[in-house]
């Protein structure tokens, strides 16, 4: 599995360190509240399990499962609910987990779907962000790194459902996408 990494973009200690600094700060955000925190499936669940533990107020959790590339590396644009939450949101302050936003396609719909089922107010915190590949208009209210427009795994992230379990953020070597 490391045989197929390029090159590391973000270490693993890199990101811990990250995580911690995300989790404070969502801690003084929702001071004094007590957010319901959603697990977008399956990518964002490694840094889920690693920032809840960093934050500090009471929160709630669900999980949420979408359709996303398949074995491709390019979005599809369509959106797709797999797996819904299992609790209601209405009057919640939803906080969505993602693990990194690209086209922002996903979240600009996922959004949608909050706001219609009258959430009290929605913020996004993705660890990773390409923000030269957007096209919607889509911003996270917190992000942890910003990537080039190159493909990753790792962290969570998969290609073709492998390499989720890599502790740090790398680069396929190219042969491995035409195999
Ligand atoms: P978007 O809808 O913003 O284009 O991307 C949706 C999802 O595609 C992300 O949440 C993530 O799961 C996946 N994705 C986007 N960019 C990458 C990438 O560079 N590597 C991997 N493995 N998945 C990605
Ligand atoms: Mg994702
Ligand atoms: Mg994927």
């Amino acid at each position: 599995m490391q045989n197929d990494i390029q090159e590391v973009l973000i270490t693993r200690e890199q990101i811990q360190q990250k995580v911690e600094e995300l989790g404070q700060q969502l801690s003084k955000e929702y001071e004094g509240r007590n957010p319901l925190v959603i697990c977008i499936l399956k990518g964002a669940f490694i840094f889920m399990s690693d920032l809840v533990k960093e934050i500090t107020v009471p929160i709630e959790l669900d999980f949420m499962a979408v359709s996303s590339y398949g074995a491709s590396t390019r979005s599809s644009g369509e959106v797709k609910i797999i797996k819904d939450l299992d609790s209601s949101v209405e009057g919640r302050d939803v906080l969505i987990v993602e693990d990194i936003i690209d086209s922002g396609l996903t979240l600009s719909y996922l959004v949608d779907v909050l706001e219609r089922r009258k959430v009290n107010s929605v913020k996004i915190v993705t660890l990773f962000d390409k923000p030269a590949r957007r096209t919607v208009d889509l911003q996270a209210d917190l992000s942890g790194f910003v990537l080039p427009d190159a493909f990753v795994v790792g962290y969570g992230l998969d290609y073709a459902e492998k390499y989720r379990n890599l502790p740090y953020i790398g680069v396929l070597k190219p042969e491995i996408y035409t195999t």
